[in-house]
C-alpha cells in the first residue's frame, strides 16, 4: 500500500527557513516563516501567557477530556474578542479546534456538509493553505482578484466585478485584517462594498481573522468583522490565537457559525461537535485555556494587551523606518505602501529573480512571491535591507 504514495512537494517556507540555517552567513537575514520576533530574533513567550501558565499549574487538578466543541467559556471569550463584548452569544455556535488553521479546515467541512454545490472564492493571492486544503476536501473554488500589483494596494474594482459572478450560497473567504501575503487592506468603505454585493448576490462570507492586534489595534482589526457580522444574516468566521497570544505550538484557535436563527444556531452547534469528532475527537485545551484566564482576569488581561501593542508598534516603526529609507535611496514615494500596509507581511513586488538574488548576493531570505516577514526585520537590519532591494533593482 504505502508503495502507492507519491512524493510531495515540500512546503515552500518550510525549505526556506532549512535554506537560511545552512547558510553559513552571519549578516543573512530571515524574512520567510510567519512568526513574530523581536529585535534579538527571538520569538518570545508573552508575560501573561506565563503567568497564566504558572496559574494553571498550580490550580489545574485534572486533565480530562474537556468536551467535543471545547470549553464553552473559551468559545465565549473568544467570540467576546473577535465580535465585541456586546455580542449577543444566543446567535454564535463555536468550537476549538487545533490553530486557526484547524478552524479553516473544519470550516470548509461545514460548507461542503452543509452546501456541497457552493463555490468558495479566494483572493488572489490568499495564504497558501486555504486552496490546498479546500482542493484536498474537493471543493470547487475559484479566485477573486485582490492585490494590485502597481500599486501594491487592493483592486478592489477587480474584486467586485470577479465576486459578481459568484452563485447564491456561494462562500467568499475574507482575511478579516492584516491579508496575508499582501499586508494589503480593504478601506471600511471598500468593506461595505463588499458586504453590499454579498447581501445583492445571497452570498455568505468566512472570515479568517489570525493577526487581530497586528494591524490598526486590537478593537480596529476587528471592525471590518463586526461590520459584516452585524449585516449579514450569516457569518463564518476562523480565529487564530497563534500569533496575537505567541502560543503558535499549542495549536489553539476557534470556528464560529453566526446566524440569527435560535435553532439554526443549535444545529450548527451540535454540527461543529460533530465534525471535531470525525476528525480529532476533543480540541487542544492546554492554549484555549491559557487565552480563556487572560481575557477573564482584569490584570493578566491588561498586561497581554499593552505587550500586544508593543509588538504591533514594533512592526509598525519599522515599516515606517524601511519605507522612510526606501524614499531616501531611490528618491521616489514608490515604496511608501510599505508604511500603509498592516500585519506582519507585506508583497514588496520583487520578482523570482529579484527574490534570488537578494538571497544569493545579500543572504537576505524571503518567500518567492516576495512576501516580507516585517518582524524579521531590526533597526539595524532595515537599512541592509533596503540597500540591497535598491541593489537588486526592485
Ligand atoms: N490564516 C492565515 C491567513 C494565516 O496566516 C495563518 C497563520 N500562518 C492562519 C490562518 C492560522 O495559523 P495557525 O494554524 O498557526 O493558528
Amino acid at each position: 500500500m504505502l508503495e502507492n504514495l507519491q512524493p510531495q512537494a515540500g512546503d515552500k517556507i518550510l525549505a526556506l527557513m532549512a535554506a537560511y540555517r545552512a547558510d553559513p552567513r552571519d549578516t543573512k537575514i530571515d524574512l520567510g516563516v510567519g512568526v513574530y520576533k523581536d529585535a534579538t530574533g527571538h520569538t518570545p513567550i508573552m508575560r501573561a501567557i506565563k503567568s497564566a501558565e504558572h496559574r494553571l499549574w498550580e490550580e489545574q487538578d485534572t486533565k480530562t477530556y474537556v468536551g467535543l466543541a471545547g470549553d464553552p467559556e473559551f468559545s465565549a471569550a473568544m467570540a467576546r474578542l473577535v465580535l465585541g463584548d456586546g455580542t449577543n452569544l444566543d446567535q454564535v455556535a463555536a468550537a476549538a479546534t487545533p490553530g486557526g488553521t484547524g478552524a479553516i479546515r473544519q470550516g470548509f467541512e461545514l460548507i461542503r456538509h452543509a452546501n456541497p454545490d457552493a463555490t468558495v472564492w479566494i483572493s488572489n493571492p490568499t495564504w497558501p493553505n486555504h486552496p490546498s486544503i479546500l482542493s484536498y476536501l474537493g471543493i470547487p473554488t475559484k479566485e477573486y482578484r485582490y492585490f494590485d500589483a502597481q500599486t501594491r494596494g487592493t483592486d478592489i474594482e477587480g474584486m467586485l466585478a470577479d465576486l459578481t459572478g459568484a452563485k447564491a450560497g456561494d462562500v467568499v473567504l475574507l482575511h478579516g485584517c492584516c491579508h496575508n501575503p499582501t499586508g494589503a487592506n480593504l478601506t471600511a468603505p471598500e468593506w461595505q462594498r463588499v458586504i453590499d454585493l454579498m447581501q445583492d448576490h445571497g452570498l455568505i462570507p468566512f472570515i479568517d481573522i489570525a493577526y487581530q492586534g497586528f494591524g490598526d489595534g486590537l478593537e480596529e482589526d476587528a471592525a471590518a468583522t463586526r461590520t459584516v457580522v452585524q449585516q449579514m444574516p450569516q457569518t463564518l468566521i476562523a480565529a487564530s490565537c497563534s500569533k496575537n497570544f505567541g502560543i503558535y505550538r499549542e495549536r489553539t484557535g476557534v470556528l464560529m457559525a453566526i446566524s440569527q436563527d435560535a435553532a439554526v444556531k443549535k444545529t450548527a452547534q451540535d454540527t461543529l461537535a460533530f465534525l471535531n469528532r470525525q476528525n480529532f475527537s476533543f480540541p487542544p485545551d492546554h492554549g484555549a485555556r491559557l487565552v480563556t484566564m487572560i481575557l477573564q482576569d482584569e490584570t493578566l488581561r491588561a498586561e497581554w494587551a499593552s505587550e500586544l501593542e508593543e509588538v504591533r508598534l514594533n512592526m509598525l516603526g519599522l515599516r515606517q523606518q524601511l519605507a522612510d529609507e526606501m524614499k531616501r535611496l531611490t528618491n521616489s514615494d514608490r515604496f511608501d505602501f510599505i508604511a500603509t500596509h498592516r500585519g506582519m507581511f507585506s508583497r514588496i513586488g520583487a520578482t523570482p529573480e529579484q527574490v534570488e538574488k537578494l538571497r544569493q548576493d545579500h543572504g537576505i531570505y524571503m518567500v518567492g512571491d516576495s512576501r516580507v516577514n516585517i518582524a524579521g526585520l531590526s533597526a539595524s537590519t532595515v537599512p541592509v535591507l533596503a540597500r540591497a532591494l535598491v541593489e537588486a533593482g526592485v
